[in-house]
């Protein structure tokens, strides 16, 4: 059952129905009440379970990038973690056109529409923005071309947002992990022919840290870019 603690403040993650969003719903949840956003009902309301104070914002966040038929927002939204993301796509030799447009769609057109949707909430809670962006935010190489290209993109609204918001007291936080042992890593090491091995990533809960560190840090004061990456590198 979901339950509301009203003096908590308020964060929406999306993509917390699993890897790194849900690792970053459980650390905010100790002390923020959490939105918690996926695709899957069932498996948001697993999450919201484990939370002490929670409720589901079950949504396909490219269904309608007009934000329009979304679930509502609270009046007052203090975080707002971008999780959700989707890694696909190879050299543009072999990439087509569906692929490059369902990763842009996720990874940037919905984070623009869900954060413009926010943005009333977000400034009356003087709120914080995080973008879980990616190393492949920072730089590209062969066959990087749709991932990094999405987070490459990420990162200038990210950029651009931090400053158009900055007078009215948003900051904006963009992280960017290496590799993470999630769902997302096990398939991507598949299509790159590696048999699987957690040596060489880092764990949900590590990035979850570093937002943690975003969220506590006093308002004058903003983590504008952090990365987080594998001590261990293959
Ligand atoms: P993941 O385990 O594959 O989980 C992806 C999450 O995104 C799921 O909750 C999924 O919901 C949600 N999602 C995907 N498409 C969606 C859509 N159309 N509408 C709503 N939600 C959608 O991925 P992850 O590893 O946790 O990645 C999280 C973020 O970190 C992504 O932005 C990714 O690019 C970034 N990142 C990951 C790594 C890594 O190595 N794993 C490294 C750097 C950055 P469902 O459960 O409904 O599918």
């Amino acid at each position: 059952m979901p339950s509301t603690d009203p003096d908590r403040p308020i964060a929406l993650v999306t993509g917390a129905s699993r890897g790194i969003g849900r690792a970053i719903a459980v650390e905010l949840g100790r002390t923020h009440h959490i939105l918690v956003g996926g695709r899957d009902a069932d498996a948001v309301a697993a999450v919201v379970a484990d939370l002490p104070s929670a409720e589901p914002y079950v949504a396909d966040l490219v269904a309608d990038l007009s934000g329009a038929s979304l679930p509502a927002l609270p009046d007052r939204l203090d975080v707002l973690v971008h999780s959700a993301g989707v890694e696909d796509g190879g050299t543009v030799e072999a990439t087509d056109a569906e692929t490059w447009q369902h990763v842009f769609e996720v990874n940037v057109f919905a984070v623009a529409a869900l954060t413009r949707r926010a943005l009333p909430a977000l400034r009356a809670a003087h709120g914080l923005v995080v973008s879980i962006n990616s190393g492949s935010g920072l730089t590209s190489g062969p066959g990087g071309g749709v991932y990094a290209g999405s987070k490459f993109a990420l990162r200038a609204l990210t950029d651009a947002l931090r400053e158009e918001e900055r007078p009215h007291g948003v900051r904006v936080t963009s992280i960017h992990p290496g590799r993470v042992d999630t769902d997302m890593q096990r398939a991507l090491q598949a299509r790159e022919g590696h048999e699987y091995d957690a040596t060489y990533t880092i764990t949900p809960e590590m990035v979850a840290a570093t937002v943690r560190v975003a969220v506590d840090l006093p308002p004058t004061g903003t983590v504008e870019s952090l990365s987080v990456r594998p001590f261990n590198r293959r």
